[in-house]
């Protein structure tokens, strides 16, 4: 039977037939599994046969997360980590090793920057950052050792998009995989396997868990690709998640589809506010007409988050700003409930020289905004307060 996606969330990843019937996955607060006998435990252990045996390769409760994850961004596999940068490096370094290329974002989370950054002073894999709006300086950027195309659509902060169709056939023209942070749209909005993404990242931390109480990454691609991370890469990383932080996920994602509509209908409406406020000299957002790749937006996205990026005068004002809000949390982090506001140059971006914060469009007065679940004229009352002091 084919379902809509606010059924699948419902849903996936919940199996009646194990677990006594629980209609909620039990949290198997267990680090190891006893084997019914010699045989049977080597060949669980080498993965030849399903079974459990410790913590650190699955467990009954991150299992059922990952099922339904891997069924919500349709791909064949799934593997869960301690947190969205887990996920990450383990995506990275199960794809490359010493002596390979990547070709990424300028404009991408900074943790994401600065971990490839790492890789290329501390472990020989060389990375090129490029403007990832323009298909063809991701074209021009590969070299013989290149064997990664990195995106991150929409990014975070700039909400600048990657046109991942004409990136997926460049990578297949040239043999190589590509790699999609789907933290900001998630699978309600965007499905990048669909387009023919090898691996899709998450940062779980945001909207799958949605409540700001949990700490989680996921990986989804092939089957291949996923039992690779979970029997050699984070077998030896050790990244994983407690099966209470898999349970909490799990639970956040049977309202992800309600969530995300909220999310999406609050964020177009403030986005068209700020971009009517005089104190506001810019809005990224890619449901708005201004944002310059709008349509790129309408062709890959079935709806537009609830990120939102705008610009103040400067940092003075910025700070003002988020001094004088007071439903908007000042907070890193997004994907909550509640509404959130941060001032990139002071707070996330932070540690990024100004040069190059500048050059990935980050500028000193520029906001983001994870806009909630609440009343969005409530939000709006808020924000227009915050301004009558800026
Ligand atoms: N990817 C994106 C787009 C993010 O915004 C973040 C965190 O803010 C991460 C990855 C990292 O996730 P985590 O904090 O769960 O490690």
């Amino acid at each position: 039977m084919s379902k809509k996606f606010t059924t699948k969330v419902v849903h996936a990843g919940t199996d009646f037939t194990n677990h006594f019937g629980a209609l909620s996955t039990p949290i198997y607060n267990a680090s190891t599994f006893a084997f019914p006998d010699a045989e049977q435990g080597s060949a669980i252990h080498e993965g030849e046969i399903p079974g459990y045996f410790y913590g650190r390769i699955n467990n009954p409760t991150q299992e059922a997360l990952e099922n339904a994850l891997a069924e919500l961004e349709r791909g064949e596999a799934c593997i869960v980590f301690s947190s969205g940068m887990a996920a990450i490096s383990n995506a990275v370094l199960t794809s490359v090793k010493k002596g390979d290329h990547i070709v990424a974002p300028e404009s991408i989370y900074a943790s994401t920057s600065g971990f490839l950054r790492h890789l290329e002073e501390a472990f020989g894999i060389e990375v090129s950052f490029i403007d990832a709006t323009n298909p063809q300086k991701y074209e021009a950027a590969i070299k013989a050792n290149t064997k990664l195309l990195y995106l991150e659509s929409p990014a975070n902060p700039t909400l600048k998009l990657c046109d991942i169709e004409k990136l997926v056939t460049l990578a297949k023209r040239n043999k190589l995989s590509t790699l999609m942070d789907n933290t900001f749209a998630t699978p309600y909005n965007q499905n990048p396997i669909s387009f023919g993404v090898d691996v899709v990242v998450h940062s779980m931390t945001k909207y799958i868990g949605g409540h700001a109480d949990i700490l989680a990454g996921a990986l989804i691609g092939s089957r291949e690709f996923v039992e690779r991370c979970r029997w050699h890469t984070n077998k030896f990383f050790g990244g994983v998640p407690a099966p209470m932080t898999c349970w909490l996920a799990h639970r956040g994602i049977k309202t992800l589809a309600l969530r995300m509509e909220r999310h999406n209908e609050n964020a177009l409406t403030i986005a068209k506010f700020l971009e009517s406020h005089p104190k506001v000299q810019k809005v990224h957002y890619p449901g708005l007409k201004s944002h310059p790749q709008h349509d790129l937006a309408k062709r890959q996205m079935r709806g537009f988050g609830g990120m939102i990026s705008f610009e103040v005068e400067g940092v003075e004002q910025g700070r003002k700003l988020v001094n004088n809000v007071e439903l908007c949390t000042l907070a890193v982090s997004l994907g909550d409930v509640s509404t959130i506001i941060q001032h990139s140059a002071s707070m996330t971006h932070a540690a990024v020289p100004k040069t190059l914060r500048e050059k990935a469009g980050i500028t000193d007065g520029m906001l983001r905004l994870s806009v909630g679940i609440e009343d969005c004229n409530d939000i709006i009352d808020d924000l227009s307060k915050g301004f009558e002091k800026v």
